[in-house]
C-alpha cells in the first residue's frame, strides 16, 4: 500500500459544512433556506439568551424555534459561550464558566449531547498575557469540547483541520472570493488521476444570519446554497457530523504494511486505496 485517504459516508469525496452564529431571529430565514437545498448547519447558541434576563430580547431565537427550525430539522446546535466571552481575552475561570455554563444549559434545555463549539467574539484570534492557546485548548478538551471554529484565515485548500480546537472555516460569506471558491470546489476532481489529489474536501462557510438582514445580500445565501445543492458526490453535514466521522477514521487499528484494516467503531467508514474504493464495516476488518 503506498497511500490510503479517506472518503466521506457513502465514498464521497466531498462535504459541505455550514456554521451560523448567536441564535438570531434571522436564523429562520437561513432554515428555510436550508431546507430548500438540503443543506446542514451547525448553530452557535449563547445559551444566556435563553436563561439570563439581561439577554433574553425580540431579536433573539426561543427555545421552542430553536427546537422545531433548528434541532427538528436535523442541525446541530453548539456552544458559543453563556455571556459570549472571548476565551483569548477573558481569564480562564471566568472563560472556562461562560463555556461549561453554555454547554451545561443547552443540553439541559434541548435534552441533547454537545460537545461542538464557536469561539465567541475574537475568540483566539487575539490572546491576552497570561492566557495561551495551549492552555485554552487544554481546558476545552477537559470540558469535553471536540472542536471549535475560529476565524479570520479564510483559504481555499479545503482541507480537514489540523486541530478541530483550531478549525479554520473556508470562507465567512462576505469573502469576495466566495463564489469563484464555491466554482473551484465544485470542480475539484475528486478521482483525479493523480492519486494524492483524491483527498477528502471539505467546504465550510460561516456567519451571522442578521448580516444577510444588515447587508440586504440574503442573494448570496441563496446563490451558494443553490449552487452546491444536490450533487451525489458532496455529504451536507453538521460540524459534529463531520467530526465524529473524522474521529472514526482516524481509530481504524492497521497493520504495519496497512493490509488489515479493523474498524473498532459503529461506524462505516469509507476510504481510498492506491486507486480503489473500499469500507470497513463495524466490527469488520478489510484485507487487502
Ligand atoms: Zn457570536
Amino acid at each position: 500500500m503506498r497511500y490510503r485517504l479517506m472518503r466521506y459516508p457513502g465514498g464521497k469525496p466531498k462535504a459541505l459544512t455550514l456554521s451560523y452564529d448567536d441564535g438570531i431571529r434571522a436564523d429562520l430565514k437561513l432554515c428555510e433556506i436550508l431546507k430548500k437545498y438540503g443543506l446542514k448547519c451547525t448553530f452557535n447558541i449563547n445559551s444566556g439568551s435563553l436563561t439570563l434576563p439581561s439577554m433574553i430580547n425580540p431579536n433573539r431565537l426561543t427555545v421552542d424555534e430553536i427546537k422545531e427550525h433548528i434541532v427538528g430539522a436535523g442541525h446541530e446546535i453548539a456552544v458559543h459561550g453563556r455571556r459570549h466571552l472571548a476565551p483569548g481575552i477573558a481569564s480562564a475561570p471566568v472563560a472556562i464558566k461562560d463555556v461549561l455554563d453554555c454547554r451545561t444549559e443547552l443540553e439541559e434545555i434541548f435534552g441533547t449531547v454537545v460537545r461542538g463549539m464557536a469561539y465567541p467574539d475574537t475568540g483566539i484570534t487575539k490572546i491576552h498575557y497570561p492566557n495561551s492557546f495551549a492552555s485554552i485548548r487544554s481546558y476545552l478538551s477537559e470540558l469535553g469540547i471536540v472542536y471549535s471554529r475560529t476565524l479570520s484565515a479564510d483559504n481555499n485548500s479545503f482541507m480537514l483541520p489540523e486541530d478541530f480546537l483550531a478549525w479554520v472555516p473556508t470562507a465567512h460569506h462576505n469573502n469576495p472570493n466566495l463564489m469563484k471558491w464555491a466554482d473551484e470546489f465544485i470542480e475539484a476532481d475528486g478521482y483525479h488521476k493523480i492519486i494524492t489529489r483524491r483527498y477528502p474536501r471539505l467546504f465550510y462557510l460561516w456567519g451571522h444570519s442578521y448580516e444577510f438582514d444588515n447587508n440586504d445580500n440574503w442573494d448570496v445565501i441563496e446563490r451558494f446554497a443553490e449552487k452546491m445543492s444536490g450533487r451525489s458526490d458532496i455529504w451536507y453535514a453538521t460540524n459534529i457530523e463531520i467530526y465524529e466521522y473524522v474521529e472514526a477514521y482516524g481509530r481504524l487499528v492497521t497493520s504495519a504494511d496497512g493490509s488489515r484494516i479493523y474498524n473498532p467503531t459503529v461506524t462505516e467508514v469509507f476510504m481510498h486505496i492506491d486507486g480503489k474504493e473500499y469500507s470497513v464495516k463495524p466490527g469488520e476488518t478489510l484485507v487487502l
